[in-house]
């Protein structure tokens, strides 16, 4: 593959990136936040490239397939496992922990998007998977459609007998175009990663005042991190151990790109060309399971969205001085899950389907103004678990299909 630089120079470049990008926001937030056009240009690059990614990865490794049924079974069945352990944890740190008992109600303004979806239901999650028109739903960078109607044409370019072969062929032929596109657009992570990162703090008004929001909701913050912690260092690298037998620092530090790129972007579909890269080329993962089970994961796998969801809801009502019974931390369970799956991998997705799980419990949404400031900053953290729990889910399902671990 073509590569301008080398694997090392490339991690210790991103490193850099985060470093410098994290120093120049913090002491010079106005430059910082005049460096944002870098970071936003580096972003529109990576969702560039997103769309016919997905949809080359999923048809061609759909076709390469043997046996589809089993492979998209596991993956959604473990997908789903690993979302409800995150859940659970996110339920139990902030129920022994209660961050929310002491603190009083400071209602932000609710951004547009959020008050938009009062009145969200269970079945706008099956909406959304559907579309009737698939340009629109590229065009407003809606991927769950795309990854549907991708599905659902692979399976059906597998079943044609005469062209097949050259079908996969030109398959082939793009998916290598497009991946190297894709490396030409990494050689620029470092530099894009400087702006992100000084553009986002340097747009916070600098280190002080992140810090300043960060103690503000002090315990809150430490609960999702916490919670953050336990899933992505210890049931994560466990699962990864003992299903796939790799060695989890190893697969850590093949996934280094992308999983700072994941914190510096706070999107799991805009990293999503380099956690293909990553896992088929550092961690040597099958593309063909890798190919069809990212994809998915960006979509519809958000561990790290999904135990925020629980840690943020619960104690929006702790502040508010209302106890939740078991009852509703079942339906808080289930509603979370949902919302997680139905989340967007863009920034502050999560957010926003935490609507859902608020008016399922009989929460008010503007709790949602509690948790506002400081919810970008979280995102990051969450984004990245939510990309390192899709790319532990490729060298797992790699292992639990012994068949499609070639090619
Ligand atoms: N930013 C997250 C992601 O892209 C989604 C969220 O807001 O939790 O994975």
């Amino acid at each position: 593959m073509i590569s301008f630089v080398s694997k090392n120079k490339l991690i210790l470049g991103i490193i850099a990136g985060v470093l410098l990008g994290g120093a120049v926001g913090s002491f010079f937030p106005e430059f910082g936040a005049s460096t944002q056009i870098i970071g936003e240009l580096f972003l529109n690059a990576l969702k560039m490239v997103v769309l016919p990614l997905i949809i080359v990865s999923i048809m061609l490794s759909i076709m390469k397939v043997g046996n589809l049924g089993s492979l998209g079974l596991k993956t959604i069945a473990y997908y789903a496992a690993t979302t409800a352990i995150a859940v659970s944890i996110g339920i139990a740190v902030v129920t022994i922990l209660q961050p929310g008992e002491a603190s009083e109600i400071i209602n932000g303004n609710m951004p547009d998007v959020v008050k938009s979806k009062e009145g969200f239901k269970v079945t706008d999650i099956l909406y959304q998977m559907s579309t009737p028109n698939l340009f629109k739903s590229a065009y407003e960078f809606q991927i769950l459609p795309i990854v549907i109607a991708s599905l659902l044409f692979g399976i059906a370019f597998g079943k044609i007998k005469k062209e097949k072969q050259l079908i996969l062929d030109l398959f082939e032929g793009i998916d290598r175009a497009i991946m190297t596109v894709v490396h030409w657009i990494i050689t620029l992570t470092p530099i894009g990663i400087f702006g992100l990162i000084a553009g986002k703090i340097g747009e916070a008004g600098g280190g002080d005042e992140v810090l300043r929001l960060a103690m503000q909701l002090g315990k809150y913050v430490f609960c999702v991190l916490l919670g953050l912690f336990i899933h992505g260092f210890i049931i994560l690298p466990l699962l990864l151990r003992v299903l796939s037998g790799r060695n989890p620092v190893t697969y850590f530090k093949d996934l280094s790109e992308t999983l700072l790129t994941a914190f510096s972007t706070a999107s799991s579909s805009a990293s999503l060309p380099l956690t293909i890269t990553n896992v088929t080329e550092n961690a040597k993962v099958s593309p063909k399971v890798s190919k069809f089970v990212l994809p998915l994961g960006a979509t519809i796998n958000m561990d790290g969205t999904a135990l925020y969801e629980s840690v943020a809801v619960i104690f929006i009502a702790q502040s508010y001085g209302i106890q939740l019974g078991g009852g509703e931390l079942v339906v808080i369970f289930l509603t979370a899950t949902l919302a997680a799956i139905g989340a967007a991998g863009i920034p502050e997705a999560g957010l926003v389907t935490m609507v859902l799980v608020l008016q399922a419990v009989g929460l008010p949404i503007e709790g949602i103004g509690i948790i506002l400031a400081i919810d970008w900053f979280l995102d990051r953290f969450r984004t990245t678990v939510n990309v390192w729990g899709d790319s532990i889910g490729a060298a797992v399902i790699e292992k639990l299909e012994p068949d499609e671990r070639s090619g």
